[in-house]
């Protein structure tokens, strides 16, 4: 084991699994159809497998017109899923942290998910309510809006319903903003704007708006992603990189290297010959090339140290 490429924490070593999906395959103009591979490294290990190499979280589709488009956020989950079934069956005495880029893709977020973004002020006129507007399929089979509740928040380790309880003349109506902060102890929300205009609060006025107070609620600065939800549930941690960095992402690097060993075999346009080539141009990337590339990230991070933020800083601030 590469001592540099490991590290402990709670006196258990951790491995980080980075994972990202791309077509390792140079796109054919006029080919209508790429393959698209997203898998997990680890300098540790290299592409995640179980040890005889017949498991792994390896998830190959087509991209392109009429073929299996591109991979969403349910094949995310399905495929951390598996990822972590072999973890766990393989790899029991590490602790294994899953690191994604920053995509919409991957931090997606349950539909009754936090947020104040088009939450009323007040109480919904009688006969009204509020809710999350979430598309759901018809009869007819057609998706159509559907009043969703949000779930509930968290204020001092309590839950908070933003919806009247049982047995008020309200019951089941959303609160509104000035009410939910109310019961977290903000005092009275009278005179209180529902929203600064145009959201551009000044940032030395406090108790602005009802909405930038919310926003900076931790409840609602950190709704988890479902990703983030599902691997904390079996005891895997994720990390996300910072946006717009792809060269502080391993895989990557795997892919670009792939692309090359795969460009020295003989051209064709035959989907199993394309799918065949592109697996062994993957299996041509060799271990020592994964560390290589991991230690190059690190130097990155290392440099961009300054200026990272939140989840961000947790990626960057631990060895890589
Ligand atoms: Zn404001």
């Amino acid at each position: 084991m590469d001592s540099e490429s490991t590290f402990y924490a709670h006196d258990r070593r951790e491995a980080r699994w980075v994972s990202n999906e791309e077509s390792p395959t140079p796109y054919a103009k006029g080919e209508g159809v790429s393959l698209m591979v997203a898998d997990f490294v680890s300098d540790a290990y290299g592409f995640l497998k179980s040890p005889d190499g017949q498991e792994s979280a390896r998830k190959i589709f087509r991209a392109g017109k009429n073929r299996d488009g591109y991979f969403t956020n349910d094949d995310i989950l399905r495929q951390a899923e598996d990822a972590m079934q072999i973890l766990d069956k393989y790899y029991p005495h590490e602790d294994h942290v899953f690191v994604y880029d920053n995509a919409t893709t991957h931090q997606k977020r349950s539909d009754d998910a936090l947020s104040a973004r088009k939450m009323p002020r007040n109480v919904p006129q009688p006969g009204t309510n509020w809710g999350l507007k979430r598309p759901v399929l018809g009869p007819d089979g057609k998706p159509v809006k559907h009043k969703v509740r949000m779930a509930h928040g968290k204020f001092n380790d309590q839950p908070q319903d933003f919806y009247f309880p049982h047995g008020h003349p309200r019951a089941g109506v959303f609160k509104g903003m000035a009410n939910i902060l109310e019961e977290r102890g903000f005092g009275s929300m009278a005179g209180v704007l529902a929203q600064c205009k145009g959201f551009k609060c000044m940032p030395d006025k406090p108790r602005c708006c009802c909405r930038r107070m919310l926003y900076e609620q931790p409840d609602f600065a950190n709704v988890p992603s479902l990703l983030e939800q599902m691997c904390k549930k079996r005891g895997y941690d994720v990390l996300f990189l910072p946006k717009f960095h792809p060269e502080l992402n391993p895989i990557e690097m795997c892919w670009g290297r792939a692309k090359y060993w795969y460009r020295r075999n003989p051209s064709s346009s035959k989907d199993e010959d394309l799918e065949r080539n592109m697996l062994s141009a993957l299996d041509s990337v060799t271990q020592a090339e994964i560390r290589r590339y991991s230690r190059r990230c690190r130097r990155f991070l290392d440099a961009y140290h300054v200026g990272l933020s939140g989840k961000q800083a947790a990626w960057a601030s631990k060895k890589y």
